[in-house]
């Protein structure tokens, strides 16, 4: 008998977590990436309730994007200096020889700088490789992505990995990337659960309004 109630306290334990992961996660994508920035800075304990439900998530699918990245510079020259845009736990630094700039909310890994990524602590034209794995969570994408862009050298390389619900419309995204100073390299859409692009910087970002930009949130269902 006390064996079933704890199993009900664990199952209500576990709707509770989803609830609260999905609430957050919901506030992640439909505020911009200061929002974010604010809102793990007063509760880090919220960071860690949507890590946890970020994790359980990815499990359930058959190939985690980070590793697509890390096959990706593997074939690459390690003397590449890259910036991971949202690094969560830095399972890319940790998997591969190049410098890698971590940077997130909150430190999951001493690796990581603390900021916003809207705005990072590197020189302009510093890095070869530019990665945003899951992680163009803010309504500002268009800030987000230009940050990117000037760090990037010219020539230097952008990858993006994002949950194929969450676009729209493939064709006017890639279009506006072209305004943010991003020509589209390859763009691979055979996963089911996530896309994989790679741009080249072309220049600097052309100011104006890219509409074509807009992604959905990425709103999880409640199981
Ligand atoms: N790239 C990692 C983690 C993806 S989860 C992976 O693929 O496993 C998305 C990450 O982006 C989270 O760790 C979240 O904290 C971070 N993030 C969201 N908004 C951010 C912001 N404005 N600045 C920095 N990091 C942000």
């Amino acid at each position: 008998r006390s064996g079933r109630s704890a199993a009900l306290r664990a199952r209500m334990e576990e709707r509770l977590l989803g609830a609260r992961f999905r609430y957050l996660n919901q506030q992640l994508y439909t505020g911009s990436s200061r929002d974010a920035a604010r809102l793990f800075r007063t509760d880090p304990a919220a960071f860690h309730l949507y890590h946890r439900g970020f994790e359980r998530q990815v499990q359930r699918w058959p190939e985690r994007p980070v590793q697509r990245i890390v096959r990706y510079l593997r074939r690459r020259p390690a003397s590449l200096v890259v910036a991971d845009f949202g690094c969560g736990d830095c399972t890319l630094a940790a998997s591969v020889k190049n410098q890698v700039h971590c940077f997130d909310l909150v430190p999951l890994s001493p690796r990581v700088t603390v900021c916003d990524m809207a705005k990072v602590p590197l020189a302009a034209e510093s890095v070869d490789v530019a990665v945003f794995c899951l992680a163009l969570m803010g309504t500002n994408l268009q800030e987000i992505l230009g940050e990117a862009n000037r760090v990037l050298k010219l020539g230097g390389t952008l990858m993006v990995a994002e949950v194929a619900s969450r676009f729209e419309d493939t064709h006017a995204f890639l279009k506006a990337m072209t305004q943010l100073g991003f020509k589209t390299v390859s763009k691979d859409f055979s996963s089911s659960y996530f896309y994989l692009l790679e741009f080249a910087k072309t220049g600097p970002a052309r100011p104006g309004p890219a509409p074509g930009l807009r992604l959905r949130p990425c709103l999880y269902k409640r199981r």
